[in-house]
This record gives structure tokens, C-alpha cells and sequence, in this order.
């Protein structure tokens, strides 16, 4: 079944591979120990609320057992890892509270032993640990992937739509019972949609992420607003615990500052973590979606964004399986340019059996972006129709 390998990660047998993990330890002392197959040079810092130990490595491949990560240990509370940028990845602990890191080290291989990683952590209070925080030298940053650099559209005069595929790299979205990632789904519709939309002619195509790499939820608004891009739009799929009974079905959502239901704000909020999920730290962005300000560039703009959202739910009606309440909104991050129409389709769910088969369809997926191409059809139809010249940037 190809269409559940999507797509291929580059593998280079030049990266350093992280074999195994272990934690050990208790709840005042922990010891986080990765094999490698070469020595590292390594970088470990914390961030707060959550608190968090980030571990900055070069570009490493993880061959780590599956479900590694999910239940740590001691003060490990669950760890995460993966590629956070083009040569660069990263683990991040989630700690049961404030901890100290007392060791970092990187040992050669030896002795039969493989190269190894050892963090050893001691449980603190939230006084130390935040003086530790202003104290510390290693400035955690992700290399800005020339997100705000727009290439100049050569006098095209064709509306710029700006896809976005949600989550990647370290931050994998959710999953499926069967381990299928959402980063990956969207990724692989978001790349069949791309296609369709060039082949079409009419419009220039730009994606925040058209790889397993994961970019900072701001970059994802700023990279559409730097472009002056026309239309944006966010790709991701839904899940929710069993306990939460059944869901099904596509929904289209645009940004709003009190979300429209319940079921919208619990799927915004998470939504809103992958920056945290992948150990941004968050203490410089003005991340409170309540307080964007709604002014006048900005009504307009979310009156074309609700304008393509109904155009979308319009067309997937008759293709795809839809959302009981298919139109809704809630403080998406991810959708508040102030000047870019911006929607964020949730594509089905992954825990619903048969929403994941069809997610995991490649004629689904063509079936589907073909009706996510009517809808930008129609919505630049209107737009040109309404005001003169409004079907370029
Ligand atoms: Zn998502």
C-alpha cells in the first residue's frame, strides 16, 4: 500500500542515527540517555509554561522503537523528536515540573557501548528554574527559512495562493489508531493540490512546507504575508478520544475570537500548540488570538475569507464526506494576517475509520483537492467579478 508512505523522507546515510532510548530515574533525579551511531555535539536548554527541556543536535535520523516517547518515566513526562529545520533536529522532554539540568554530555563510542547522549535532570522549584532560564547562554532559536524573503512574482500577475500544510518535522499533529501521522496526510494532499492548481494555469503556488520540516505557526502567516499571497489556506485533519464518541467528515474554519462552538475552541487550542510541541519558545510572541485587533484591513479580509469558506464547504458537498456543522470559526493562529484571506480546512478525522481510509485514498485525495481547486476557481471568479483588479494581489 503505497498511499501509506507518504512521502519519502530524505535518509542520507551521512546522518548520525539515534538508535535507543532510555529513561530512568525518579521524580527528584532523571537520568535521558540516546544511543548514537557517532559522537554529537549537542545543545540542551528549558523553556517554561510548559516546562520543557529542549535538546538541540545536528541533523540526526531516528530510528528510535515505535511508540518511543509516548510515556516517560521520572520527571520525563513524554518526549518528542524530529527534524526541527534543515540540519537541525531536536527532542523535547515534557517535565512533570521544574527541573534543573545538572549534565549534558556526549560520549564516543566505546567498549562495545554505542556513542551516547546523557542528560541528568534534578527536580528544582519555579523560582530556580525560571533564574536558570534568564541565565542561560544558549539562545534557542530555529533558523528562519527565509520565510519572509518573497521571490519577486516577475511581473505574473496571477493570484498567489499559498497552501500550508500543518505541523512537521518534530511536531507530527495527531495520529491515527494505526499510527498514521497527520503531518503526513496533509503534506501528501497539500502536494496534490499544488499540483492541480499549476496545471491549471492560473494561479502561482507557494507552500509553507512542501517536506517533513517543521515551521513556526508565525512564519506560516508571515511567509503568505511577505508573498502578498491572495488566498491562504491551512491543511490539517482532526481527531478526537474515544471517550468523545464519533465524528466524522470534512469542516472549513476561519478565524474568529471566540470560537463558534465548543468542539472549535478545543480543536484551535490544539491546533495552537505545535509551536509548544516543538520547544518555540513563546514568551516574545503575542500568541493571545483575543487580542488581535480587528480593524479595517482586517474585516475585509475575513469577509473573503468567509466568502472561500462557504465556496469550499459549497464544493465539498459533492465530493467528500462533510462535518454535521461544516462552517465554523475559532482563534487559529494560523489565520490571522490581517490582509490575506485565510482558511483552514480540517480534512476529515483520523480517528474515524473511514474518514482515515479515505484520507489514506490516493483518488480521494485527487477527487477532494479537485474540489478545493473549484472552490479557488469560483472565489477569484467572484473577486474579479466584484472589484476590478482584485483578482491580483
Ligand atoms: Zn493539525
Amino acid at each position: 500500500m503505497t498511499a501509506h508512505k507518504l512521502p519519502p523522507v530524505a535518509e542520507t546515510a551521512t546522518f548520525p542515527v539515534a538508535t535507543d532510548v532510555r529513561v530512568g530515574g525518579d521524580d527528584k533525579q532523571t537520568r535521558f540517555v540516546v544511543d548514537f551511531s557517532q559522537k554529537i555535539d549537542v545543545a540542551a536548554f528549558t523553556l517554561a509554561d510548559p516546562y520543557r527541556v529542549v535538546i538541540d543536535l545536528p541533523q540526526v535520523v531516528f530510528k528510535l522503537p515505535p511508540q518511543a516517547g509516548d510515556r516517560g518515566r521520572g520527571l520525563v513526562k513524554a518526549f518528542r523528536y524530529g527534524l526541527i529545520m534543515q540540519g537541525g533536529s531536536r527532542i523535547v522532554l515534557d517535565t512533570k515540573g521544574p527541573v534543573r539540568v545538572d549534565k549534558t554530555f556526549t560520549l564516543a563510542a566505546a567498549d562495545g557501548q554505542p556513542a551516547r547522549l546523557v542528560i541528568d535532570m534534578t527536580a528544582t522549584d519555579r523560582d530556580s528554574f525560571l533564574r536558570n532560564i534568564a541565565l542561560q547562554d544558549h539562545v534557542p532559536h530555529i533558523a528562519k527559512a527565509n520565510v519572509s524573503e518573497a521571490p519577486a512574482a516577475d511581473g505574473d500577475a496571477r493570484p498567489l495562493v499559498v497552501l500550508d500544510p500543518g505541523h512537521g518535522g518534530i511536531d507530527s499533529g495527531t495520529k491515527s489508531g494505526s499510527g498514521q501521522d497527520e503531518k503526513d496526510v496533509v503534506l501528501a494532499f497539500g502536494l496534490a493540490l499544488r499540483d492541480k492548481l499549476l496545471k491549471s494555469g492560473k494561479y502561482r503556488v507557494a507552500m509553507t512546507r512542501s517536506d517533513d520540516t517543521f515551521i513556526p505557526l508565525t512564519e506560516r502567516v508571515q511567509f503568505a504575508r511577505a508573498r502578498k499571497a491572495a488566498l491562504f489556506i491551512s491543511i490539517h485533519a482532526d481527531s478526537i478520544p474515544r471517550s468523545e464518541g464519533q465524528a466524522e467528515g470534512a469542516s472549513v474554519y476561519t478565524l474568529s475570537a471566540k470560537a463558534s462552538d465548543a468542539e472549535a475552541g478545543r480543536l484551535a487550542e490544539v491546533e495552537n500548540k505545535s509551536d509548544v510541541i516543538a520547544g518555540v519558545d513563546l514568551t516574545s510572541e503575542p500568541n493571545d488570538v483575543a487580542s488581535i485587533l480587528i480593524d479595517l484591513a482586517q474585516r475585509e479580509t475575513k469577509a473573503f475569507s468567509l466568502q472561500f469558506a462557504r465556496d469550499l464547504v459549497g464544493e465539498f458537498k459533492g465530493s467528500t464526506r462533510m462535518h454535521q456543522h461544516p462552517l465554523k470559526a475559532a482563534g487559529f493562529i494560523v489565520l490571522k494576517a490581517p490582509d490575506v484571506p485565510s482558511v483552514l480546512v480540517e480534512l476529515g478525522y483520523m480517528s474515524t475509520k473511514d474518514d482515515l481510509k479515505n484520507l489514506m485514498s490516493k483518488e480521494w485525495r485527487s477527487r477532494t483537492a479537485d474540489s478545493v481547486a473549484h472552490a479557488i476557481d469560483a472565489f477569484f471568479a467572484q473577486r474579479v467579478a466584484g472589484r476590478t483588479g482584485a483578482g491580483g494581489n
